[in-house]
């Protein structure tokens, strides 16, 4: 603060919302009471080369000016976050959590959160976390602690003591903070017929495997598909503590806790790039990064960008998706499971053998050939499913609910876990050789498989991953024929195949 012509300048690459802060921060002063200093005011944002957005620095401007004019006097050192209303109200803002778990690592002991925001903030492990609903409450908080006794009192949670705390970010002891929100879809038991289907997604979901099916309209692709959130485990402390994260960067919804229900993301087809991989003004995170343990599915993938497309092969591969913008890098988790549907051609009938479809052989190919070969090299499974006949509809067995699938899915993953704490999805080369155990005879029978259906080594790769996770549901600790037949199954969709490697 200088003597001079009454101003207020930011600097140090601000953008707009942030240089927007001039006027809430204004106003927040004179609407709590305080007097909005005469005289010129800069604020220096360190460093200067990195860009700086959003409204969280608000409380932070304000009461620096309250501290400079000596109007507030702030005892040792705060951390303080938050967006101010014109009014002086504390609003929450996105990304709080990370932004205070960033502060405890930096080994910053107390931080002043927006009340709105004390749940989510209260998430992080080793600093004080302290709620103010008011620009004048937060003041007031600072002014309290320097004369070691409180007036107002503070709302903060309890905080776990542990100093090991750090290596295990979420106390079991936490648990009921947790919330489930999501609607966990129809049950398995509504989806009539499609027995293989039903078993390719079970294998699927058991090993994380990428899966696509292909069916005309009707045959209840989508049905299946909005089972899977009632087929999947939860997530474990780990994965809940990012899948938090990465609800508080977004920024959609308020966290009341933990978020533990695995992820299912169902984009239209008509997704941008960006707001499929992630980034934009904000860097915000993509569909890819909100799948992130968790399932993308995609309906009618071949009606989806190529280049979007073309996007997933980074992350399928490497778990995580980096975004570059100018000036700006970063590198998001996007450790997802690719599920898709597709109808076999435009029409949506090949392969029906009725007749009904319309469209030339050449369409049909180039329809399959929109999804490029490195993509479909990602998929572990390819199903076909027929048009369910009525008989099946009214005569057929009462299927399987997704309670006891569910609880299969849960077992074979926990055996991989325990087997190499690795999903089967993940598996390459040796680490996969020595996880399936095949025995001499399992060994020839793989080999002339794959001669039959002339797969290269990467082929190979994709069945015995599958089998591997085939004998995960039984309870095998040893791939066995069958398993392997089975995978093969999955792999064989002979006239959807011709159509595919006409394409190219
Ligand atoms: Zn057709």
């Amino acid at each position: 603060m200088a003597p001079g012509l009454p101003g207020f300048t930011i600097v140090g690459l601000a953008d707009t919302a942030l240089q927007e802060a001039r006027e809430r921060v204004r106003g927040a002063i004179r609407n709590s009471g305080y007097e909005y200093p005469p005289r010129r005011i800069t604020v220096n944002l360190a460093p200067a080369d990195l860009r700086k957005s959003g409204a969280s620095l608000d409380l932070a401007i304000a009461l620096g000016i309250l501290v400079g004019s000596e109007q507030v006097v702030a005892n040792g050192r705060w951390a303080v976050l938050g967006e101010l209303s014109l009014g002086g109200d504390l609003r929450p803002i996105p990304g709080l959590l990370p932004m205070v778990d960033a502060l405890s690592r930096r080994r910053v002991s107390r931080v002043v959160v927006p009340l709105g925001g004390l749940a989510e903030a209260g998430l992080a492990v080793g600093i004080d976390v302290v709620a103010a609903a008011t620009l004048a409450e937060a003041a007031a908080i600072l002014r309290e602690s320097r004369r070691g006794k409180s007036r107002i009192r503070p709302r903060r949670v309890e905080l776990a003591a542990d100093p090991s705390a750090e290596e295990e970010p979420v106390p079991s002891a936490r648990a009921d903070n947790d919330h489930s929100d999501a609607e966990p879809g129809p049950d398995l038991a509504e989806v009539r017929g499609q027995l293989e289907a039903r078993r390719a997604m079970e294998i699927a979901l058991a090993g994380g495997h990428c899966m696509v099916m292909i069916g005309p309209p009707g045959s209840g692709k989508t049905l299946l598909a909005r089972t899977i959130p009632g087929l999947l485990p939860p997530l474990d402390d780990d994965e809940a503590l990012v899948a938090t994260v990465i609800a508080s960067v977004s920024g959609t919804e308020p966290i009341g806790g933990l978020v533990r229900t695995r992820p299912f993301r169902a984009p239209h087809h008509t997704i941008s790039h960006v707001a499929m991989v992630g980034g934009g003004p904000h860097m915000s995170p993509g569909e890819v990064t909100l799948a992130n343990h968790g399932v993308l599915f995609l309906d009618e993938l071949p009606e989806f960008d190529r280049s979007t497309l073309e996007a997933l092969r980074q992350p399928l591969e490497d778990g995580q998706v980096a975004i570059a913008r100018v000036g700006r890098a970063a590198v998001f988790p996007a450790r997802f499971q690719l599920i898709a549907a597709m109808n076999p051609c435009p029409c949506g009938h090949a392969g029906e053998g009725d007749g009904r479809c319309r469209c030339g052989p050449g369409i049909v190919a180039r329809y399959s050939g929109r999804i490029s070969g490195p993509l479909r090299d990602r998929i572990d499974l390819w199903v076909h499913m027929p048009r369910v006949e009525p008989r099946e509809y009214v005569a057929g067995a009462a299927p399987e609910g997704s309670a006891l699938v569910g609880a299969r899915i849960a077992r074979a993953r926990r055996r991989q876990i325990e087997r190499g704490n690795q999903e089967n999805c993940r598996l390459r080369g040796r680490t996969l050789k020595a996880a399936c155990r095949l025995g001499a005879a399992e060994q020839a029978h793989a080999i002339r498989l794959a001669e039959l259906e002339g797969w290269s080594a990467r082929g190979i790769e994709r069945l015995l991953r599958v089998a591997r996770t085939a004998a995960d549901l039984a309870g095998c600790e040893a791939v066995e024929g069958h398993h392997l037949d089975e995978a093969a199954r999955f792999r064989s969709l002979s006239w959807q195949r011709a159509g595919l490697e006409a394409a190219g």
